[in-house]
């Protein structure tokens, strides 16, 4: 069996894939990255970087699978197309695996099957998702193609954190529950916390931060989820790029009664134009903190209202954690904006938290790390994610297995 896994992320109008080495350092790069965009667009894009080169193709592209053809026939032309490369496995990105799928598992006709029941519960992402697999299991039938789900980190969550307070019957027959998503980032990094703590996995208490333009917070106790912002869908919890986060439901009542609005509007409003670039019309950190240089009020409002809900999150999960032994930043903006980090921890020394200015901000810093000062009892650390890394991980493991039995 190869060594290469080929990671696919299908979403509705683009595709992004990655051939990793699932036993390489997390900081090396793969061994080639590729991205499929503007499916269906009058001017589509593919666009593959290896190590040392990057090559485009900029003709329009009908479908995901023409994209998909197109990419593997620039990749053979490398060298490193699938055959060239005898894959290992194919590991599938997928959004919601519903209470169905506590783990990866291996794609068969059946768990097809399953995904498409899941449609309802995620009708933004999954079809997208199941339309990539379908595809690359035509292009690439020969492999072992395994799904790795956002949701299933969180699948053993208490029933207090995963269940919501409305009619039973309702939960019932909707399959309403929190169900989190990021699964893969919090898992992959809430993994290397106990070894930077120099502490058994089993007595660890901490809290992931995975700060992209998506956003989530995660309670962990031992290994396992307690607690996560997301919801039903990843649009509840933290302030976001373009997510509201979490709003009174009350709010939609008073649109839809006093505005006329319908519910494709309240979507539309909540996961494209709300958050940070609802708030002062940026989305990207780094021009948002260029703004508040600037003196933007709007900006400094938007900040302002993005780390009180990150505070509000950290302190209930560390009273509900009963104790903290660790804070971890990641994704963009977690591991990149030094700011959000400082303000987000802010004056919180008398909780045993207290971030080293000289640590958060070195520029030169790289991979996992430490930025609390040696007193501060609740460790805090950067941990780069690498969910495209964890993917082919758990793809491979899969189909070693197999292999095996
Ligand atoms: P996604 O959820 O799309 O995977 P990322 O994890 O790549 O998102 O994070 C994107 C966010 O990270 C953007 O808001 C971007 O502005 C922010 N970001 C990236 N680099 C920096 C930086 N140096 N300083 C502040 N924010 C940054």
């Amino acid at each position: 069996m190869s060594q290469y896994v080929l990671v696919l992320n299908s979403g509705s109008s683009s595709i992004k894939f990655q051939v990793i080495d699932p036993s390489a350092d997390p900081s090396h790069p793969p061994m080639a990255a590729g991205l499929v965009e503007r499916i269906g667009e009058p001017k589509g894009l593919i666009k593959i970087k290896t190590e040392n080169q990057t090559l485009e193709d900029s003709r329009p592209i009908s479908s995901h699978s023409v994209g998909l053809e197109r990419a593997f026939a620039l990749m053979t032309g490398l060298g490193l197309g699938p055959l060239d490369l005898d894959l290992a496995a194919v590991g599938h990105r997928v959004v919601h695996g519903g209470k169905e799928f506590t783990g990866p598992v291996r794609i068969t006709k059946d768990v097809v099957k399953q995904l498409e029941d899941l449609v309802p519960l995620a009708p933004l992402h999954n079809p997208a998702n199941i339309d990539g697999i379908r595809e690359c299991m035509d292009l690439l039938g020969h492999l072992p193609h395994v799904a790795v789900f956002d949701t299933s980190f969180f699948s053993d969550m208490p029933d207090a954190a995963a269940n919501y307070a409305i009619n039973r019957e309702l939960v019932k027959e909707y399959d309403i529950r929190r169900y989190g998503f990021h699964g893969t980032s919090h898992e992959f990094v809430s993994k290397k916390v106990p070894g930077l703590l120099g502490k058994d996995p089993k007595d660890v208490k901490q809290i992931t931060l995975h700060l992209g333009n998506g956003a989530s917070a995660t309670a962990i106790d031992g290994g396992v989820a307690q607690d996560t912002s997301m919801g039903l869908t990843p649009l509840a919890g933290l302030v976001m790029g373009t997510r509201s986060g979490d709003i009174d439901p009350g709010i939609l009542f008073h649109l839809v009664r006093s505005g006329g609005l319908k519910v494709d509007d309240l979507d539309e409003l909540l996961n494209r134009k709300s958050g940070l670039k609802g708030v002062c019309g940026a989305n990207d950190f780094r021009e948002i903190l260029e703004k508040i240089e600037q003196g933007d009020e709007d900006a400094k409002l938007a900040y302002g209202i993005y780390i009180h809900t990150l505070r509000r999150f950290i302190g209930s999960y560390m009273l509900n954690l009963g104790g903290l032994d660790a804070i971890t930043f990641t994704a963009g903006v977690g591991e990149n904006a030094a700011a959000v980090r400082r303000d987000a921890l802010a004056g919180l020394e008398n909780f045993g938290i207290e971030i080293d200015d000289a640590r958060n901000t070195d520029p030169d810093a790289e991979g996992p790390r430490e930025i609390s000062t040696d007193n501060s009892s609740v460790k805090v650390f950067v941990v780069p994610t690498n969910e495209e890394l964890a993917i082919a991980q758990y793809a491979f493991n899969i189909a070693q297995e197999a292999q095996e039995s």
